[in-house]
Order: C-alpha cells, then sequence, then structure tokens
C-alpha cells in the first residue's frame, strides 16, 4: 500500500535548538545566551507599536514599501532591491527555496549559522560543509569545495558563535572567485557591531551573484517580532518576492520595524555601550588566562581546556543564575558563548569567572 511521504531532505532536518531561558524553573535568571539586546527594544520601537496596535483589523501591506523606502534611505540603497522576511531565517529560507533544490549543494562553513543545514534540507538541498582556519572562514576552502552542482555559498559574516570577521579584502577575493552560477550569501546580522564593515551591502551593489541579509533582532532588540531583510541584484529579488507570502509580515512588525530603522540613535548608544563591555569582558577573560578572540559582534566566545572545564563553568554560571550558550553543535565542545550585557552584567560575568578561576 502506497504511504504518505514526506518531501526529500525533509526527515534530515535536526530541530534548531534556541538559547535556553531559564534554570530548574527559575525566571529571575540572566540570560546571556542568545545575543539579545541587554537595552531591549527602543522606545520609538515601542511607540510605534502602541500606535499599530489601534489598526489590528487591517490587513498589512503587501509590499513592504514604507519599510523597503525607511530601509533604502538610513542605509542608501534601491528599495526595489530589498526583500523583508519574518526574521533573517526567512530570507535566508526564500535564498535556498528559490535557488536550490534536491541534487543541488550549499555550502556553508564549519562553524556557520546552525540554522543554514536546516534550511538547506527544507529546500531538499545537500549541506556541504567547509573546514574554517583557526575559527576563520578560509576562503581557498571554500572555492576548493565548489562543484557543478554548487548553487549557494551561505556566509556568516561576522561570524556566529567565532565572533571573528573575514576582512573586505578577503570577501572580494571570494566573490571574484565564484563561478557565475553560484549565489554568494553574506549573512550580516551582526554588521552593526562591526565597526567599518557595510555587511556586504556594496558587493551585493556590484555583482550579480551576491545577496547581503541582515536583522532586527540584534542591534535593534527585536528578536521577539521577527523582522529580517535582504539585499541584493533585483532578479533575484523578484525570485523570492514570488515564494514569499504576501503577508508574511504584519502590520505590527512592519510598523515597528520602520521606526526602528530609522532610529539611528539608537543604534549609535547600542554599539557604544557594546564596543565598551565587549572589550572589558574579552580583557578581563584573557587575563584569566581563558583564550578568546577578538570579537566583532555583541558576544564573545571564551574557550576552555576542554569541554569538561566548560561544563564546570557553565554550571558555575548556572549557579549564579546566569544562562550562556554552550555550542558544542557548532563544533567548540571546550566553549561558551557569552553575550555582551551592560555594565552591571558585565560585572557579573567576570565575577562569577574570577570565583571559578580562584576555586580552581
Ligand atoms: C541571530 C542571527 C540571525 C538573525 O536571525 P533572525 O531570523 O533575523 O532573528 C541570523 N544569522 C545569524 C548568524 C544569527 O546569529
Amino acid at each position: 500500500m502506497r504511504k504518505i511521504t514526506p518531501q526529500p531532505g525533509i526527515m534530515d532536518i535536526a530541530l534548531y535548538e534556541g538559547g535556553k531561558a531559564t534554570i530548574g524553573g527559575r525566571t529571575d535568571v540572566l540570560k546571556l545566551s542568545s545575543n539579545e539586546n541587554p537595552l531591549g527594544a527602543p522606545p520609538s520601537a515601542q511607540a510605534a507599536l502602541a500606535e499599530a496596535a489601534k489598526t489590528l483589523h487591517r490587513y498589512p501591506s503587501t509590499d513592504h514599501a514604507d519599510l523597503r523606502q525607511a530601509i533604502g534611505e538610513v542605509h542608501g540603497l534601491d528599495p526595489a532591491r530589498i526583500i523583508c522576511g519574518v526574521g533573517s531565517d526567512e530570507v535566508l529560507q526564500f535564498v535556498c527555496q528559490a535557488f536550490a533544490g534536491p541534487g543541488d549543494e550549499i555550502i556553508h562553513t564549519e562553524h556557520g549559522f546552525s540554522m543554514y543545514p536546516v534550511l538547506i534540507h527544507m529546500a531538499g538541498a545537500t549541506p556541504v560543509c567547509v573546514p574554517e582556519a583557526e575559527r576563520r572562514v578560509d576562503v581557498d576552502a571554500i572555492l576548493a569545495a565548489v562543484t557543478d552542482k554548487t548553487r549557494i555559498v551561505l556566509l556568516t559574516n561576522p561570524g556566529n558563535p567565532t565572533g571573528t570577521i573575514l576582512p573586505a579584502g578577503e570577501l572580494d577575493r571570494l566573490a571574484d572567485g565564484l563561478p557565475a552560477h553560484v549565489l554568494l550569501v553574506i549573512d550580516g546580522a551582526y554588521t552593526e557591531y562591526a565597526e567599518g564593515f557595510d555587511g556586504g551591502a556594496a558587493l551585493a551593489g556590484a555583482r550579480p551573484n551576491v545577496i547581503m541579509t541582515r536583522t532586527f533582532s540584534k542591534v535593534y532588540g527585536l528578536g521577539g517580532l521577527r523582522i529580517g531583510w535582504g539585499y541584493g541584484p533585483r532578479e533575484l529579488i523578484e525570485v523570492m518576492t514570488r515564494i514569499r507570502q504576501p503577508f508574511n509580515l504584519s502590520g505590527v512588525q512592519l510598523a515597528v520595524a520602520e521606526a526602528a530603522v530609522r532610529d539611528r540613535d539608537w543604534v549609535e548608544t547600542c554599539t557604544a555601550l557594546n564596543a565598551q563591555q565587549r572589550a572589558r569582558l574579552v580583557g578581563a577573560i584573557r587575563q584569566l588566562g581563558v583564550a578568546c578572540d577578538d570579537s566583532h559582534t555583541n558576544f564573545v566566545l571564551a574557550r576552555f581546556a576542554d569541554a569538561e572545564e566548560a561544563t564546570a563553568v557553565d554550571q558555575m554560571f548556572q549557579d549564579d543564575g546566569i544562562i550562556l550558550r554552550r555550542v558544542t553543535g557548532y563544533g567548540f565542545p571546550e566553549a561558551l558563548r557569552i553575550t555582551v550585557g551592560d555594565e552591571e552584567q558585565t560585572g557579573r560575568v567576570i565575577e562569577t569567572l574570577t570565583r571559578w578561576r580562584e576555586q580552581a
């Protein structure tokens, strides 16, 4: 008898695990596991939310014209080349679904975002994982992995959970080296925290095969609302738009995102705080003899002696009511990813680490 069978790839999906939010039922915890903004969402966004609540009976705009216009103005980009999604995750889903399918390969790197294999399998395509070199994206390794079947390269830059960045020259070299049939996707979720980095906007503006994705979940403090966007060649954006549901973003999401993106003071305030506390945290971690690369994001990756030590440190943090992120699934069983908090929160992290060192 014939059975109902899922489409190719679906049963290969391992369900995504988000950062933990509670410790043994306790909710009064300091959550530093998901790279959320310690200052929350900007007041401008909260005001837009209250206003949007008055028109919940209205269907939202299907073309996202106002939000795309706002993003275009703020970032100096052509709104016709922008697509908005339910988080940048959805934009990445559009890319995979629109440009790859069964039999095609999508390259991602060893320590890249753990959503990539999920999205690749959703499209029915085959993930090809390329090693990094000492926690840095290796352009030559990516180029060497390209085959006739390759359709897309998914790159997190700056990296999560490494926090390292591929310099502009290397990014250019990667784009130059890819054949014309391969699409380079630069996932710039942490762009605002990387001083001087444009997220890949210039490349996506100049090349026929580069797309940049961005999010409102990090510096704008809107992870709970789910808004992201992509920018690239108009032809490709138009293809992706065909598989985007017309009402994928609610009126609330659109209004809040528009207010947030226009709030440049907010980005300034949050990135300044982050830079200050990040430097303080990295300095303290290294002083305690724990390895830690320079970070270009709003988190740091602290690398301990081994997995056992990371487990002990993680437990000590949990006992202190602080949730960090284990990154075993990203290839770092010996490391903990720590979101950069505000001054008081960073003080608590340093205090716990210092106490661990004194006891060890
Ligand atoms: C947080 C993050 C995102 C953002 O995803 P959203 O769906 O926009 O919330 C995208 N890519 C990476 C690598 C991230 O860490």
